[in-house]
């Protein structure tokens, strides 16, 4: 990896620190160091990509060809506290370094043949306004300077603040999100294979709705790739 000339002399200056076990960052690493990636507890389902238990989660409910996530998210563990630092701790930075290091390995796998383009799934404006940036969208970014991929971040539109999913039942929280997107700047993507992307996958209804809507566009194919799954 490049590493800038700034970046060294800020690292002289004001050591970075792993965002997990706080280490301190080589400078080639950006936010989490490579012992504590390597730690993360993988999934594998890149390489069973058509049948797995995240993709079963889409079976009858949205065209979901492939689907994919790093690690188990478990509460309390340490990918917990990477995904909540990258949502809430103001760490854009992680999504971007945590992508791209998640894109290596599902390159090597496969699991990115004949993907076209990336779509994250994008915040209610309101949200993203609060935040400042949208995490799936940071790790869409990550993902492409790796691969190249370009990412179609106005593809789909979410249309307003939603009731919180934490409070809601599972069959709840599929009609909760099934009216919230809409298709965006849909411009070039006919005939297309699409990998939808967000952080966590837990029930996958966001991902359903997502899939749902951006399979209205002509002869699309859609793979699903996320940071973490919870097993149910
Ligand atoms: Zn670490």
């Amino acid at each position: 990896m490049k590493t800038s000339f700034w970046t060294r002399i800020l690292d002289l200056i004001s050591p970075r620190q792993c965002v997990i076990c706080g280490e301190r960052l080589s400078v080639t690493e950006r936010a989490l160091c490579s012992s504590c990636y390597l730690h993360l507890p993988r999934t594998s389902y890149q390489f069973t990509p058509y049948d797995n238990p995240m993709a079963q989660l889409f079976w009858g409910l949205a065209p979901v060809s492939r689907a994919a996530a790093l690690f188990f998210y478990e509460p309390h563990s340490e990918g917990a506290q990477l995904v909540y630092d990258l949502k809430y701790a103001d760490r854009p930075d992680i999504g971007e370094d945590i992508g791209r290091m998640m894109a290596e390995e599902m390159r090597v796998a496969g699991y990115l043949d004949e993907v076209d383009m990336i779509v994250p799934v994008p915040l209610s404006p309101k949200r993203q306004q609060q935040r400042g940036y949208n995490q799936s969208e940071r790790i869409a970014q990550g993902i492409h300077e790796v691969t190249g991929l370009p990412v179609y971040a106005k593809a789909l539109r979410r249309k307003h603040f939603h009731q919180s999913q934490t409070t809601l039942m599972r069959h709840q929280r599929q009609e909760n999100v099934a009216e919230i997107f809409k298709l965006g700047d849909a411009k070039d993507m006919e005939g297309k294979h699409i990998l939808l992307v967000d952080d966590v996958c837990t029930t996958g209804a966001t991902l359903s709705a997502c899939a749902r809507i951006l399979d209205s566009i002509p002869r699309v194919r859609i793979s699903v790739l996320t940071l973490a799954f919870t097993k149910s």
